[in-house]
């Protein structure tokens, strides 16, 4: 770039310098515009806690993160998801020991299938899918999420962490568990990560993630679930709210999290394409540094653990 500039007569370097300065406000114009429609449909789809719904950071909503990745994700998407599908049913083959075993749990009273999804990956993808079944609507495949403000821990981090936990206190409780990743270089899409839950025929879906907001006093948790009038899964919006509730209730009685409750949200796609009961549950504000600082020690993690699988119990005990 330097060394053409070089060879340039003045008027084609200065004809250069406005095409990028153009291009450059074009650039961020567009930016911007996609942002605040993205904010828009937020607080608009959100039910009636507007402070907290305008400041979720969720799988679809955060735009910052997911263009900076767009070049590296997009020419990896099409090979690595099924690498990584493959390499995570190798996992929970082995976790189980043998098939025999595999069964006889399913048949126990805590037999049920669970699917958990720790939220992003390790760079976003800003590439588009259906925000549905059928939708014209097209969203990022994943974005990259929030960080924590205090710790510098990045939500995908934290996910993964609680995930995992999770998934190990699910099977010692009987379950059978699949993760959409365990680890961080995926590029699994929210729409596949749905799709990843009707092949494991899982009974609920757990997905995992974190909060951030601009104001740093905001905390405490809430979990989302699609409302009764969702274009595509209204179906399951009883049942996801039975267990977005059970959840949460459960894993802020363990934490002593501040509780927000239960919200209808009907733009997310990876709730979109499920086929089973499905919960989010935002675990905390990253961008609090009570909350974020608390997400990080290990003694509260067990609770945040303990609170969720409590949860899951009683979602099948009712
Ligand atoms: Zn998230």
């Amino acid at each position: 770039m330097i060394i053409k500039r070089k060879g340039m007569t003045a008027l084609a370097g200065i004809m250069a310098a406005v095409m990028m300065l153009t291009a450059c406000g074009n650039y961020s114009t567009k930016g911007g515009a996609e942002e605040t429609a993205t904010v828009t449909e937020t607080e608009t789809e959100a039910s009636e806690d507007v402070i907290v719904a305008s400041t979720v950071s969720d799988e679809e909503e955060t735009t910052e993160e997911s263009t900076e990745a767009t070049e590296e994700a997009s020419t990896e998407a099409s090979t690595e998801a099924p690498t990584e599908e493959t390499s995570t049913e190798e996992a929970s083959t082995e976790a189980g020991t043998e098939e025999a075993s595999e069964e006889a749990k399913k048949t126990e009273a805590y037999g049920h299938i669970v699917v958990i999804d720790p939220g992003h990956q390790l760079k976003g993808d800003s590439t588009k899918e259906p925000n549905g079944p059928g939708s014209s609507t097209m969203k990022a495949r994943v974005t990259g999420g929030t960080r924590g403000t205090t710790t510098g821990v990045s939500e995908y981090e934290l996910t993964l962490d609680i995930g995992l936990q999770l998934r190990d206190e699910l099977e010692s409780r009987g379950y059978t568990v699949y993760m959409t990743r365990e680890v961080h270089e995926v590029n699994i899409s929210n729409k596949e990560r749905a799709e990843f839950a009707t092949a494991k025929n899982a009974d609920i879906v757990v997905r995992i993630h974190a909060n951030g907001s601009e104001a740093s006093s905001t905390n405490g948790a809430l979990a989302l679930a699609p409302s009764s009038s969702n274009p595509y899964v209204s179906n399951l919006a009883s049942s996801s709210q039975s267990l977005s509730k059970a959840v949460l209730n459960a894993y802020c009685d363990a934490t002593g999290m501040k509780n927000l409750g239960v919200q209808a949200n009907d733009t997310m796609t990876g709730i979109n394409w499920c086929t089973m009961p499905v919960t989010i549950i935002e675990m905390g504000f990253m961008t609090n540094p009570s909350d974020d600082t608390n997400m990080q020690d290990s003694g509260y993690q067990a609770k945040m653990v303990q609170g969720m699988a409590n949860g899951i119990d009683n979602y099948f005990a009712d």
